[in-house]
């Protein structure tokens, strides 16, 4: 099976994948043989950013806080987890058939491609009789359907010499953290309220991975337990730090809301003027100019913009813990770059079984609409109860300022990887179309002219490509960026190259990953540096020799100073 068709060629999801395979940041796993559907490899840059991406998640959330324990557990695990969770009974995707060419299906996926309508979380009943009630076909040969079945979605391996010690890679993070937490409480020396951090690999084996690297086989999480005496969820002393902080909320009252609108065509009048009360709300906030971070549009009709504050009083957040980790969230979200953001709870029909209540932060991506991009479920006691059941074992703590010894509820803010990447890269890609006399303007302002001599010869002949090429630019946020910095020898000749690999070495010091390329133009340099978001660009020229100062170029404006390599912060 393999994944589903992508995007119209010209769309901007399908330009940032082409932009992923052609510089290697990541792409289809094993391509050499014909590729191997949801799993990917990270080529040199890619690998880089996810590492940055990964290390600010591991500073900001574990290293930098009191209250957080961290854990890197086996990813091959012991089938009696899964078991305990109800991964095994119940971690199913709804499977047809086509009975003519026998390719296979997610029933949801495909009722909501042909009907173009949600229908996340129903019953397989339901959706067998959706199915029936559309005359649904297979999409590839307009066959027969089979009735929609239960597939386990863990990948299921055996352990040493016996065929029948099975062991699941597993299915998600969560739940080595759950298996842990009455070791780690013990060692950790942690009074409630407090997490256990874990970033790692998981496992699902989708019918139908598709969008990329949005839904693969093999991805990377970024998951937090966040243990809470039950009677404290309320008790948050870090709340007043967010507080003031908006976002962009969707309920689940408003969807259904929505949907019962669409259902009987009514209630278009009340909408508009339940945006008219929101935008007149806005416009007076917006005047008072509180220190706030505005994580999204204002005013968009799919959700009411207001503060964490606001969204707790009025109980449209439950418990002030659960504000307090959507509110971090977002701001890591923000130190990133990432703003077009908004909060989606998730309706009581997709509520999953664990969960009391749960919301997305979602990204609104080009063609795809709004989508999940990290998950926040208040998960109660569920899981430690359900592995205190199966081992037996205890899992109640002692709670010091209480007295009492209680089973902690969970928070749990998990955050997907790939997607978050795959995410930014998207939000930070820039084209411009680039005319020949905007090349000719850009030559002007490059070393050479700064230099005031005669450009060296050769040099802009090179540079002039085909006119009209459009110039791609990714914005990202410096600290994630795969390049921070790059050096550039004007020329190779006249000592520059060795000048210029002087002073990438003493960079290098500061930032290993600052890289030096002495190859093509200088505009061809600085373009393919542009390409994958290096913010910072250093050209080494003859008054270099001179006055040892070098040409500081910047990525958005363009714009190159003269200073000393010695000043530059990298
Ligand atoms: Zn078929």
């Amino acid at each position: 099976m393999t994944d589903k068709p992508l995007e119209k060629p010209d769309s901007k999801i399908q330009k940032v994948i082409n932009l992923c395979q052609r510089r290697g940041l990541v792409f289809s796993a094993a391509e050499l043989y014909g590729s191997f559907g949801g799993f990917f490899d990270y080529g040199p840059l890619g690998v880089e950013l996810k590492n940055n991406v990964k290390q600010s998640w591991w500073r900001r959330f574990v290293l930098q806080r009191e209250d957080m324990l961290g854990l890197d557990g086996a990813v091959l695990t012991h089938p009696r987890i899964w078991k305990a969770s109800g991964h095994v009974d119940a971690f199913n995707d709804p499977l047809v058939q086509c009975e003519k060419c026998k390719h296979r299906f997610r029933a949801d996926h495909l009722i909501e491609q042909e009907l173009n309508e949600s229908v996340d979380g129903i019953s397989e009943a339901k959706l067998n009789e959706l199915l029936k009630a559309h005359k649904l076909a297979c999409p590839d040969c307009k066959g027969t359907l089979t009735d929609a079945r239960n597939f386990n979605l863990m990948f299921k391996t055996s352990v040493g010499a016996t065929e029948d010690n099975h062991a699941y890679l597993r299915p998600e993070t969560a739940q080595v953290i759950f298996a842990n937490f009455k070791y780690l409480h013990q060692i950790g020396r942690k009074q409630l309220p407090f997490g256990i951090a874990q970033s790692g690999r998981s496992f699902r084996n989708e019918i139908s991975p598709r969008n990329f690297v949005f839904r693969g086989r093999e991805f990377e999480q970024m998951e937090i337990e966040f243990f809470v005496h039950p009677e404290k969820l309320d008790d948050c002393p870090e709340f007043d730090k967010i507080a003031k902080h908006k976002a962009l909320f969707c309920t689940a009252a408003q969807q259904e809301g929505k949907r019962q609108n669409q259902e009987n065509q009514a209630g278009k009048g009340k909408q508009s003027h339940e945006n008219k009360e929101n935008k007149k709300r806005e416009g007076d906030e917006g005047r008072k100019k509180n220190n706030a971070i505005v994580y999204a549009h204002e005013n968009d009709s799919n959700g009411q913009t207001m503060t964490f504050a606001d969204a707790v009083k009025q109980k449209i957040i439950q418990t002030k813990w659960h504000a307090y980790w959507m509110a971090e969230a977002l701001d890591w979200f923000a130190s990133m770059g990432l703003t077009k953001l908004r909060l989606r709870q998730h309706r009581s029909d997709e509520l999953s079984h664990y969960a009391k209540e749960t919301w997305d932060v979602e990204y609104d991506y080009p063609e795809w609409g709004w989508k999940e991009l990290a998950g926040f479920a208040n998960r109660t006691d569920f899981d430690l109860k359900a592995h205190a059941k199966e081992s037996g074992k205890d899992h109640a703590v002692f709670d010091e300022s209480t007295k009492q010894k209680v089973v902690p509820h969970v928070i749990e803010p998990s955050f997907g990887l790939d997607r978050l990447i795959f995410t930014l890269l998207l939000d930070a890609h820039h084209e411009q179309k680039e005319t020949k006399a905007g090349k000719e303007n850009e030559e002007e302002n490059s070393p050479n002219a700064a230099k005031g001599g005669k450009p060296a010869e050769g040099q802009k002949q090179k540079a002039a490509g085909p006119a009209e090429d459009a110039k791609i630019m990714l914005k990202l946020a410096p600290n994630i960026a795969p390049v921070p910095l790059a050096v550039f020898p004007l020329m190779k000749k006249d000592g520059l190259a060795e000048k210029a690999r002087e002073i990438y070495a003493e960079l290098k010091k500061h930032n290993p990953a600052v890289q030096y390329d002495e190859s093509g133009s200088i505009g061809k340099r600085y373009a393919r540096m542009d390409e994958v978001g290096t913010p910072l660009c250093v050209t080494i020229d003859h008054q270099t020799l001179q006055d040892g100062t070098v040409t500081l170029r910047e990525r958005e404006t363009g714009e190159q100073k003269r200073i000393k390599p010695g000043s530059i912060k990298v």
